[in-house]
Formats: structure tokens, sequence, C-alpha cells
């Protein structure tokens, strides 16, 4: 094997009361789902920017509108520690779930509110819940996003039409037995999106999905590092992008599992750099990795 260059990085969804708020389908938001984004905001935030801080590692933060109109002194802290702000909706609006009109008015939207505040325009875009469409990406390439965290393809995101064919069972075999036809390639650099190394789904009660919430931490971490590993294993240069919640990971048996894996990752493994998803875009699309 030759020499080692691994880019790991956390993103982190700053969701706060936005997904509380936007039930997205008429429901009354849950009070408590909304003192959890309040404390996602106000305590995780700041118990996550101690930790990277003692970890001396740089983040992106993807930050809905609300979120950062709602808590802008939090908010202020992520920025001004040096960490990257990305962009992630206004309330938390699932690109699949607008009109191609709708999706352009949040996004220039967001993207005004980030640049007033930074100093500097966002290159970044995290689809809530990796919900897309097919017009997603030519409206971010548009207004000059540079990458995404979209999908789960590395390399440069499609543009979201893919040609297939929907399985019908009222007609004949003959009429759906049709591979997809791939779209072509745009110019934004997709940060693969992972479920499997995103703190939501194991660490966040909901009783009205498939979130858990009662997972030993442990056995996550477990999960993180021999994934990790293979990679480790099995290349010489790969990116390793993990997904997070200040709302979820600011919990202290959370935070306790990223030291641990922070430790681990550091402690036994050459040539790993923690860095930004911009970064690892920006390397990308240099040919550096
Ligand atoms: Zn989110």
């Amino acid at each position: 094997m030759g020499t080692k260059r691994i880019l790991i990085g956390y993103g982190i969804d700053v969701d706060a009361c936005s997904s509380a708020i936007n039930t997205r389908d008429g429901a009354k938001p849950d009070l408590t789902n909304i003192s959890r984004g309040t404390f996602g905001a106000t305590v995780g935030v700041p118990r996550l920017l101690d930790l990277w801080k003692k970890k001396n590692i740089t983040c992106s933060w993807y930050i809905p509108g609300h979120t950062l109109e709602t808590f802008p002194e939090e908010m202020a802290q992520i920025r001004d520690a040096g960490h990257e702000i990305g962009l992630h909706g206004y309330t938390h609006e699932y690109p699949g779930d607008l009109t191609r009109e709708q999706f352009e008015t949040t996004l220039a939207k967001t993207i005004e509110i980030q640049t007033k505040f930074c100093g500097k325009k966002p290159r970044g875009f995290t689809a809530p819940a990796w919900k897309t469409s097919p017009d997603m990406v030519e409206v971010l390439e548009q207004y000059g996003i540079e990458y995404g965290e979209c999908e789960e393809n590395p390399y440069f995101v499609p543009y979201g039409r893919e040609r297939f064919k929907a399985t019908d069972y009222k007609n004949h075999p003959g009429t759906w037995m049709v591979p997809l036809q791939q779209s072509s390639p745009s110019k934004m650099v997709e940060i693969p999106g992972n479920w499997s190394v995103d703190d939501w789904p194991p660490f966040q009660f909901d009783p009205w999905s498939n979130s858990q919430g009662y997972v030993d931490p442990f056995n996550i971490q477990r999960q993180w590092q021999e994934q990790f590993q293979w990679c480790y294993e099995n290349y010489n240069t790969f990116i390793f992008p993990i997904s997070i919640h200040p709302q979820v990971s600011g919990r202290p048996h959370i935070l306790r599992m990223h030291e641990r894996f922070i430790d681990w990752v550091n402690n036994e493994h050459e040539g790993v750099e923690w860095c930004t998803f911009a970064e690892m875009a920006k390397e990308f699309r240099e040919g550096r990795i």
C-alpha cells in the first residue's frame, strides 16, 4: 500500500426548531420537539464547539435560515470559531416537496441571509433529509453553489434527471423491464450522505418514525470504526463525511462517543486530515483526492 491521505469531517445540521415547525403535512407542531430544537441550538452547539476546539477540528455547519434568524448569538459562535457555514433550507423544507420556483425562493433567501451574516457567500448545500428533486442541482448550480451533500454517490452530482420506468403491476412486465438511464454529471461536487454515519436514526427517539433513540453508543462507535477501517485497508485515499445534529450529539453519552471515535481515528491511523466538506470538494475538484 502507498501513502495514505484520508479526509474526514463532521457536517453538522443545525435543524434546531425548523424541522419541528415544518411538519410537512399540516399537523400541529409538537411543542416538545420545538423545545428539543432549542436545546440543540443553545446547549448542543456550544458543547460541540468545545469538543471541536479540544480536538482542533474545523467542521461544516449547515444552518437553516430559521435557525440563523432565531439564534443569531449561538450561530455567531460557530462563525467566529472559524467553521464553515452552509445552506440547509429555511424551515428544513424538502426540495422534493417544492416546486422549482419555491425551491429557488428559499435558496435565494437563505443565501442572502448567510452572505450577510458571514460576509461571504456559502459554498455548500445539504438537502434536508437528503430529499432531492429533479430541478434541485440545476438551480443550485445557477446560484453558484459548489458542492452538495444530497445523494449517496460520490464525485460530481448527476442532474437528478435519471430516466427510469417505475414498476407497475397493472401493466405487462414487458412495459417496465427497462434499465435506468443515468443523467449527465453536473459541475457540483457531491459529498455523499450516508445514514450509516448519521446520529439521528440510532440516537433520536421519535415515536412516529423509525428513529430509535436508545442504541448503545459503543455499538454505533464500533459500526463507524468498522466502516472507516475497511476503507483504510482497501484505499489509499478516501473521504469520510459524518453527519450529526446538535440536539442529538450535544447529549453527554453521544459527546463521549465522538471523543472516543476521534481519538481512535487519530491514534491508530497515519495520513488522516480533519477538514470541512468545502475542503473535501475543493481537493476533489482540483484532482488531489
Ligand atoms: Zn436537517
